[in-house]
């Protein structure tokens, strides 16, 4: 039986990209080695390297002003690693989720941080109306919320500079980096394996701050040696080069942003035509493209252990909502195939019918 993988994060990759790296994990690029075993100094993966933050530019079409470096330590690392590098005295964040929480928290540390919004009140099931003061070093958002099922689809217009923590829709719309000062993302939701995180940064806007930066914090650091100070998670590295080149195949962003479109309508027409399920996010408008939320509709409360059986059984895999949020959660990545989509709508309407 076909299992539908869609599971928050780690999350679904595509078949390419899976087999590439396997193969590589025998024979690294004729070498006769493991991309496990090998120098991340050899030519062949200061090659893997190059390619992905070339292909990462011109798929995002990032501008000359900014830079593009792989870390490692995740989004949450850069929670901090962006106001140390970004910060003054002063910044503005939009409270959206968990997420949201976590990456404020770490800016305290560096000074006042206003909260210019929250949807806290209604469990993040919105994204709440703003405005954000003009005397803030930037504005920082979260644009696509995994846990809760929303997502900000647009560049928000706002006259300070922006960032952004882009983990969950990063390469599933077009994004105007005009507008921002630096984004970040984890790679585990929508790019590789989980290990690395890409930054795309303004390198105009390092090197303002008071405070002393550490070295391997300041993202000088990383831009100076292409992402190679020290040794770069060398797997995933090369794992996102396969998916960047898959995506590059789908028609770029455009294509894929098209398909999400095309899955996203599909899954949300049917958890808002079907009797048995209603969708905690109210607002279409507000609906994330990346993670679709449902729960069971109130007259069939009692039927969420029924349905999440009936659906394993046909081969759908991790659909479970978050732990502080219940219900379900179909996340429906870049990767993820319309087929697949289609497979877990069949579900619903089978149990529709059953019921
Ligand atoms: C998963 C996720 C994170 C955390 O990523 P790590 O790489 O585990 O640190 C941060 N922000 C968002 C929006 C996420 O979905």
């Amino acid at each position: 039986m076909k299992i539908h993988n869609f599971s928050a994060g780690p999350s679904i990759l595509s078949q390419y990209t899976i087999e590439e790296t396997a193969k590589a994990l025998i024979d690294f690029a004729g070498t006769g080695l493991s991309l496990m075993e090998v120098s991340h100094r050899s030519k062949e993966f200061v090659a893997v390297m190059d390619e992905a933050v070339a292909l990462v530019k011109e798929l995002l079409e990032v501008p000359e002003t900014h830079e593009v470096i792989f870390l490692g330590g995740g989004a949450s690392t850069q929670f901090l690693h962006a106001p140390y590098n970004l910060m003054k005295s002063k910044v503005a964040y939009l409270n959206t989720g968990a997420w949201a929480n976590k990456a404020m928290k770490e800016a305290h540390y560096f000074g006042e941080v206003i909260e210019v919004a929250s949807s806290k009140d209604s469990v993040y099931n919105h994204i709440p109306e703003y405005t954000v003061p003009s005397d803030v070093d930037y504005f920082h958002y979260t644009s696509n919320n995994t846990i809760y099922g929303t997502q900000i689809k647009e560049d928000p217009e706002v006259d300070v500079p922006l960032v952004c923590d882009m983990s969950s829709d990063i390469f599933s719309r077009p994004i105007d980096f005009s507008k921002y000062d630096m984004v970040y993302a984890g790679a585990q939701k929508n790019l590789a394996p989980a290990g690395v995180a890409i930054v795309i940064v303004r390198t105009e806007a390092l090197g303002k701050v008071d405070r002393e930066v550490p070295t391997m914090v300041d993202y000088r650091t990383h831009i100076k040696a292409g992402s190679m100070f020290n040794t770069p998670p060398v797997v995933p590295v090369f794992a996102a080069l396969q998916t960047l080149k898959w995506y590059k195949a789908q028609g770029g962003i455009a294509g894929l942003q098209k398909l999400n479109a095309a899955k996203a309508d599909l899954l949300y027409g049917e958890i808002d035509r079907n009797t048995m399920f209603k969708c905690p996010v109210p607002n279409p408008k507000d609906r994330s493209e990346m993670n679709v939320c449902f729960v069971m509709s109130e007259e069939h409360a009692d039927k969420e252990k029924a349905f999440f059986e009936f659906a394993s059984s046909k081969g759908m895999s991790g659909f479970k909502g978050h732990r502080s949020v219940g219900g379900f959660r179909a996340s429906i990545y870049n990767a993820m195939p319309i087929e697949s989509v289609q497979a877990l709508v069949d579900c619903m309407k089978e149990f529709e019918a059953n019921n």
